[in-house]
């Protein structure tokens, strides 16, 4: 029997699909004995995931979370059995453009990941260990290569399709897509960008872009249709428009928007966006952290610290991760994934569509950045601009495991942004999906000795309490 129709072993996929389909049964208005009685049941790894989104907190809206992310994977279950067509694309590309075909169904690799990392009883380990066994290098992406190491297994489920965006900015990334594609003999469509952001760049990759699409349009056996684009983008254009206001509730202080939901913001960009699915979400997130600030509710004494995060944060243990930052009066203001800065497309004509459609992969995060002309001007002028406008008083970059590029300039980078925000920087080391590289204990530590010894010492010199 094709595996592709349903035969399944232990693959991250059909494990995350299992806990899931539970995970979605459970009601909202759980009391917190309730919670405490469930999670006794769960394994630890899964246990100590729950435990942070079911946190009171915030519960209800992580509820919301799990439904949107279960309904996502089991579309993509239903979308084989029906015959139409998955497609695996990495976290640099928008899905929006997947529902586009009425045949075709979005799954993003690093999602799968971060679910498998953040709910699975071993996390991720034995499928990164299989690639390693494999003699994959270490120095691709654990964001994608966890997933996809599950899929070389050959004992899970299998895209039809594998979008490649990472060209251009991430090799990293784009190597374990084209390894996988030519190992398994699965098609990949390829979307380059290319490293001059100038007009000339610009319409280059607006012929790539337009190569892409009729690349898809063949492997999905499909036509888009301009009625379709556009009920799609009106979709993406009002989650835009929650996005926005979200990232306005961050400038409060203290911050109402909870610690998790820049994960959540970065969890509906990547899977759900263009669908009613995405937009309810954001809905959800906007209306919880408007009541918080109307109330005043914050879960720590002060907000000591408003912390951007320079590029992405660590997934492998959200309790000891986003919930210990927030009840410490550390505020997660964002990170280069959740500042993803969605666009607004303007849905008037099908050559304004891909005109919008285009340059959302020109301008979407990591490529925007890493695959500028220069990829440490892009950086610094990004993240100065956001830290001021989101009154940041401190900055932290996680030093993920393969990010080579980002690791080359963050010095530069980090100079620059003291010098031009006044914001200092803490340089971490770790993989952000494996824990086994640096205990979140280590990371607490660094963490915490910043935030006393430099932070709130700049702000008792500049007379700002804490
Ligand atoms: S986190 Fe770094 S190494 Fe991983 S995909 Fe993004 S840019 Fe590439």
């Amino acid at each position: 029997m094709d595996k592709r129709q349903g035969v399944m072993g232990d693959g991250l996929f059909q494990r995350v699909e299992e806990l899931i389909k539970v995970a979605v049964l459970l009601p909202k208005g759980m009391s917190d004995q309730e919670v405490e009685g469930l999670l006794r049941l769960l394994p630890p790894d899964t246990s100590r995931s729950m435990r942070a989104l079911l946190s009171p907190r915030f519960r209800d809206v992580s509820l919301d979370f799990i439904r949107m992310i279960g309904g996502w994977v089991k579309e993509a279950r239903e979308a084989r059995e029906e015959g139409r067509k998955v497609v695996l694309v990495p976290f640099n590309f928008p899905p929006e453009i997947i529902y586009l075909f009425r045949n075709a169904v979005p799954l993003t690799s690093e999602v799968l990941t971060t679910l498998g990392v953040s709910v699975l009883e071993g996390q991720g380990e034995r499928y990164w260990d299989y690639a390693m066994g494999l003699g994959i290098p270490d120095f691709l992406c654990s964001s994608s290569t966890i997933e996809l190491g599950s899929v070389l297994t050959g004992r899970d489920f299998e895209p039809d399709i594998i979008v490649q965006s990472a060209p251009g900015a991430c090799d990293a990334n784009s190597k374990i897509h084209e390894f996988v594609s030519l190992h398994m003999g699965i098609p990949q469509v390829i979307l380059e960008k290319p490293t001059d952001t100038g007009p000339r760049g610009k319409e280059l990759h607006g012929r790539y872009f337009m190569g892409f699409l009729r690349r898809l349009e063949e492997l999905i056996g499909e036509e888009l249709e301009e009625e379709r684009m556009k009920e799609v983008l009106e979709e993406a254009n009002r989650a835009a428009e929650l996005y926005y206001e979200l990232y306005d509730l961050r400038k409060f202080s203290p911050c109402p928007v909870p610690n998790i939901f820049s994960i959540f913001t970065y969890g509906t960009r990547f899977t759900r966006w263009g669908r009613p699915e995405g937009t309810r979400m954001m809905r959800a997130m906007v209306d919880l952290s408007k009541r918080r600030l109307e109330s005043g509710e914050y879960p720590a004494p002060e907000e000591v610290a408003r912390c951007m995060w320079l590029y992405i944060g660590y997934y492998f243990d959200f309790l000891g991760f986003f919930n210990w930052m927030e009840e410490r009066g550390i505020t997660y203001l964002n990170d280069i994934l959740s500042l993803c800065q969605p666009r607004f497309v303007d849905t008037s004509s099908r050559e304004s569509m891909l005109q919008g459609l285009a340059e959302a992969c020109f301008e979407y995060p990591m490529t925007r950045q890493m695959g500028a002309s220069s990829m440490s001007l892009a950086w610094i002028e990004d993240m100065c601009g956001f830290i001021t406008d989101l009154r940041a008083d401190c900055a932290i970059y996680s030093g993920h495991h393969a990010c080579k590029q980002t690791w080359s300039i963050i010095n530069q980078v980090r100079r620059e942004i003291l010098k031009r925000t006044g914001a200092p920087v803490l340089c971490l080391q770790g993989d952000s999906w494996i824990r086994r590289m640096t205990p979140t204990s280590v990371l607490q530590e660094e963490i915490e000795s910043f935030v006393e010894n430099v932070v709130r010492r700049r702000r008792r010199r500049a007379g700002r309490g804490a």
